[in-house]
């Protein structure tokens, strides 16, 4: 792959979880940002923090080439307070953000997808003794 399209991918999965974040921040912190009063894109002092994680993450991560987002990757590179948080947020934003965010969703959901059906094709393919990591 071309450097250019990493970029946009990476930018892609920054702009995604980003979202992802403010709508669970917005569902679940609602009493800091009456509290403050802030605007729409306000996030909460602990949502920003895992905001700029995973855009630090993302921006670091080596798989971007071959994976699909962030969350169908097999190194997850997450340390685990963040990758507590995250998971949160993807199992609270994940349905909503089809709201929010239809294109983002829609295409989050083709790839993931994409990336079961090719875990699932070579786990056929070779079965190996691959580790079920249930989470
Ligand atoms: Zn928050």
């Amino acid at each position: 792959m071309e450097a250019d399209s990493i970029r946009k991918k990476r930018d892609a999965e920054k702009e995604l979880v980003g979202c992802m974040i403010r709508v669970y921040c917005h569902g679940n912190h609602k009493e800091l940002w009456k509290a403050e009063g802030k605007r729409k894109d306000y996030l909460c002092t602990e949502c920003k923090e895992l905001s700029d994680y995973a855009a630090m993450r993302s921006e670091k991560c080596p798989h971007m080439e071959t994976k699909t987002f962030c969350s169908c990757c097999k190194t997850h590179c997450y340390k685990p307070d963040m990758k507590q948080k995250i998971k949160e947020v993807m199992r609270y934003s994940g349905p909503r953000m089809l709201f929010h965010h239809p294109v983002l969703a829609v295409k989050h959901v083709i790839e993931e997808k994409k990336a079961k059906a090719k875990d699932k094709a070579s786990a056929e393919r070779g079965k190996t003794e691959r580790v079920k990591s249930k989470d």
